[in-house]
C-alpha cells in the first residue's frame, strides 16, 4: 500500500474556478510522489452562509434535518468542480459525498459527530490509483439520513479520513500561511508558529481560533496524526501541529 495524504481544503481555498486550479497543483505535487492522496473540500466561500439563510427565508424554524440536506450541498458542488479540473490534469479523481463512503455520525443535525468511517471502497480506489475527491463536513445517520459536523466541520472530515485510513500526515490547507500567536487578520503583529502541541491547539480552538475546527485536533491527538496547517497560495511550509516537538524533524521528512 501507497503512503496516504490528506490534503484539505478550505472555503477560500475553493472560492474561484482560478483558486482550483491552484488546489489541484497542490494535489497534482503528491500525487506525482506516487503518494495515496485523499483530498477533502469545502463548500465554495459564502456557499454555506447562503444556503443556511436560504433555509430560514423559507420558514419561521426550519427543521434541522432538512437544513443539513440543504447546507450540505455546497460541498456537493465543490468536488464535482475539483474532480473535473484534476481529470483535466490527467489526473483519475473521483468525488465522494458523505453518504456514498459512508461517513456514519449520530443523529445531532447540524452538529453530528463522527461515529465510524467505511474505508474499504477509499481503499480499493487509492490502490487504483484514483484520488477520492470527498465533500467535507457532512456524513450520513446508520439510517441514511444527512448530517452535517458543526461550522468549520470539514477539518474534522479531513482529520478523521486521515486517522481511518492511517494516513502519515493531514494537510489542512486555508487562507493564512500557518498558526499564528494571534488571528494574523485581527492582529498584525501576530507571529507564525512552526510547532504547535495538539494540547495548546485545542486550547487556542477552545478561545476561539478557527483555523482548526476543535473536534479535528481532539481526534488528531486521539490517534497521534500530525497536521500540516499551510497556506494554498504558497508552497511554504506552515505549521506542524502533533504530540511534541521532538517529533518535528521526523515528520518534516514525510512533508
Ligand atoms: P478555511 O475556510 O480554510 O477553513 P477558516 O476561515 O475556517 O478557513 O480559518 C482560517 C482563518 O482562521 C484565518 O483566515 C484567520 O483569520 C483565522 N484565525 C483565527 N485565529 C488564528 C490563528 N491563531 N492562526 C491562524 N489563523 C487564525
Ligand atoms: N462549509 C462548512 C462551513 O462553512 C464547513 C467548512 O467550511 O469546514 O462551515
Ligand atoms: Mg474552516
Amino acid at each position: 500500500m501507497r503512503d496516504i495524504i490528506v490534503q484539505k481544503f478550505g472555503g477560500t481555498s475553493v472560492g474561484t474556478i482560478e483558486r482550483m486550479y491552484k488546489v489541484a497543483s497542490h494535489v497534482e505535487r503528491e500525487y506525482r510522489k506516487r503518494r495515496g492522496v485523499v483530498v477533502v473540500v469545502s463548500a465554495m466561500a459564502g456557499e454555506t452562509d447562503r444556503l443556511l439563510n436560504l433555509g430560514k427565508s423559507a420558514v419561521e424554524n426550519p427543521p434541522e434535518d432538512e437544513l443539513d440536506v440543504l447546507a450540505s450541498t455546497g460541498e456537493q458542488v465543490s468536488v464535482a468542480l475539483v474532480s473535473m479540473i484534476l481529470r483535466a490534469k490527467g489526473i483519475k479523481a473521483k468525488s465522494f459525498l458523505g453518504f456514498q463512503i459512508r461517513i456514519i455520525t449520530d443523529d445531532r443535525f447540524g452538529n453530528a459527530r463522527i461515529i465510524e468511517i467505511e474505508t474499504e471502497k477509499l481503499i480499493k480506489e487509492i490502490k487504483n490509483g484514483v484520488v477520492p475527491v470527498v465533500a467535507g463536513f457532512q456524513g450520513v445517520t446508520r439510517d441514511g439520513r444527512i448530517t452535517t459536523l458543526g461550522r468549520g466541520g470539514s477539518d474534522t472530515t479531513a482529520v478523521a479520513l486521515a486517522c481511518a485510513l492511517k494516513a502519515g500526515i493531514c494537510e489542512i490547507y486555508t487562507d493564512v500561511p500557518g498558526i499564528f500567536t494571534a488571528d494574523p487578520n485581527l492582529v498584525p503583529s501576530a507571529k507564525k508558529i512552526e510547532f504547535i502541541s495538539y494540547e495548546e491547539m485545542m486550547e487556542l480552538a477552545s478561545l476561539g481560533a478557527k483555523v482548526l475546527q476543535i473536534r479535528s485536533v481532539e481526534i488528531a491527538a486521539r490517534f497521534k496524526v500530525p497536521i500540516h496547517v499551510r497556506s494554498t497560495f504558497s508552497d511554504e511550509p506552515g505549521t506542524i501541529v502533533a504530540e511534541n516537538p521532538k517529533h518535528l524533524r521526523e515528520i518534516q521528512k514525510i512533508l
